[in-house]
């Protein structure tokens, strides 16, 4: 008893269990397109994921049954061919075995002379060439994007306000002002509650008819703010708006925050990596120039959950935003506590996974090339369902498509009443998932309810985009039908 560990005593049993669980997972993955891209969640499944904390033992086949039974089917859908809701990642099996072989491992990944460290140091530097950040520029592994831009947002205050980090915000004597445009991520708005300036005090510019912030206007409420008291710090652009696909002009924001003295950050939490691609590498070109970037590498780098990363050009102000030295954290000359800096010093988190390590042995494995033309391919996918539907005279582009995402909607002409044709098109969103055909998502675009694809899957062919059209209309014609 009091020797017992949580190691099997049967390894050769555990050998079977782990082999059967890997072939299960290269057919869930292999056979996906043949199954439906969602289905409910049965409320027998429900239920038994509520019973009680257990306190006696069961055997690892028999939990992984219930697991079987009642977790991997219902899963959300988006490693399947015709999932486009939200912005949503798909995975790969490489990324499967490589997150096995990470949790084997089982590093901390923040301090200590480790293999898995220097992983990280070479994923973060493999990402400063992606974004064209210098080497000396400084980065982070985080989990989304949400806490790669809150991350870059808690450097660009503490850099542009003085002294914040000892006194706090209560400290300053004039109020800090931050912009973004109303496409902006809502994880935008939480970083600025987070870090204490407080949504009143985010600026949102509107947006021109491409989504765009109106630069004009921001140069304008930057000099207003500046002439009633405020203290403007910094500049949130767009690369990859969520609602739409749009692009801020970077160049005009760089020069506004120049111009300023304005810290320059970018949320591309998809959008960035279109930088792979030829044709957008010069508009994109600016994101080199900028003080910060957010990027998502489960979206557009299709790695499983979770993995972003934040880039801030000057590493010493990342330092200065979060570097703390403990006595418990000292490094020493030689042995385990030697070694690279602590990753303690640049966010947030101490303890920290390894998650570098899918990212590392995927892109060996792919190569950047592959990338890039996977981006493509969603790109010109993305163009050629707005064709699809341009072409078709009972659908209606909602919105410009710059990149991977489009919106429309079913409108035939019979039916003009604002409300039904919201009500249609809900419908149909919800009978495409019900059905299990396809899963777009929705928002609203100038108060109009919009089907909304999102393309940053790698599974995705172009005949998938055929079978959306063509269910989209079968279903719609089925409701005007049933209506009347
Ligand atoms: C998805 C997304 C985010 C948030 O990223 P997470 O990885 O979900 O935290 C932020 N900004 C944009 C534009 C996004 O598309």
């Amino acid at each position: 008893m009091t020797d017992q560990t949580l190691d099997p005593e049967d390894w050769e049993s555990i050998r079977k269990t782990g082999h059967q669980m890997m072939d299960d997972v290269i057919d869930y993955l292999k056979d996906v397109r043949s199954r439906p891209v969602w289905q409910s969640f049965p409320e027998h499944s429900k239920t038994v994921l509520q019973e009680k904390l257990p306190v006696s033992s069961m055997s690892l086949d028999d939990v992984y049954k219930t697991f079987q039974e009642h977790i991997f089917p219902y899963t959300k859908g988006n490693i399947h061919p015709r999932f486009w809701a939200w912005v949503q990642g798909t995975g790969t099996i490489t990324g499967v075995m490589a997150d096995m072989l990470a949790s084997a491992m089982n590093p901390n990944v923040t301090i200590g002379e480790q293999s898995a460290v220097y992983v990280d140091a070479q994923v973060i530097n493999w990402c400063k060439e992606m974004m064209g950040f210098p080497a000396e520029a400084s980065g982070m592994l985080v989990s989304g994007a949400s806490l790669a831009n809150t991350t870059a947002l808690i450097v660009a205050r503490n850099q542009m306000l003085e002294s914040v980090r000892k006194n706090g915000l209560a400290g300053m004597s004039q109020k800090p002002v931050i912009y973004a445009s109303t496409e902006t991520h809502s994880c935008i708005i939480k970083a600025t509650e987070g870090t204490g300036i407080g949504s009143e005090n985010l600026r949102r510019i509107i947006v021109d008819d491409d989504y765009k912030i109106r630069t004009d206007l921001l140069i304008e409420t930057i000099e207003s703010d500046i002439s009633k008291g405020y203290l403007p710090y910094c500049v949130v652009a767009n690369v990859g708006t969520v609602n739409t696909g749009s692009i801020d002009d970077l160049e005009s924001i760089r020069d506004i925050c120049r111009k300023y003295k304005l810290w320059f950050h970018i949320d591309g939490a998809f959008g960035a990596l279109a930088r792979l691609v030829p044709e957008y590498q010069s508009q994109l070109s600016y994101i080199e120039d900028a003080d910060s970037v957010a990027f998502d590498l489960h979206k557009w780098m299709y790695m499983p959950y979770e993995a972003a990363c934040v880039l801030i050009k000057n590493k010493k102000s990342h330092q200065d935003s979060f570097s703390i030295q403990p006595s418990y954290l000292l490094n020493h000359e030689r042995g385990l506590a030697a070694g690279p800096e602590s990753l303690n010093n640049y966010g947030i988190e101490l303890s920290r996974g390894f998650k570098a390590l899918k990212v590392w042995m995927s892109i060996m494995e792919n190569g950047m090339q592959k990338y890039a033309d996977q981006i493509k391919k969603n790109i010109l996918q993305a163009r050629y369902l707005a064709q699809l539907i341009i072409q078709n005279k009972e659908l209606s582009l909602l919105a410009p498509v710059p990149l991977n995402i489009v919106c429309f909607r079913f409108e035939p002409e019979k039916i003009s009443d604002p409300i039904i044709l919201d009500r249609l098109n809900k419908e149909i969103v919800m009978s495409l998932q019900e059905q299990g055909i396809a899963s777009p998502s929705s928002t609203i675009l100038n108060g109009k309810y919009a089907i909304r694809v999102a393309i940053t899957n790698h599974r995705s062919i172009r005949e998938d985009f055929d079978i959306l059209v063509r269910e989209v209309l079968r279903i719609g014609h089925q409701l005007i039908k049933s209506m009347s």
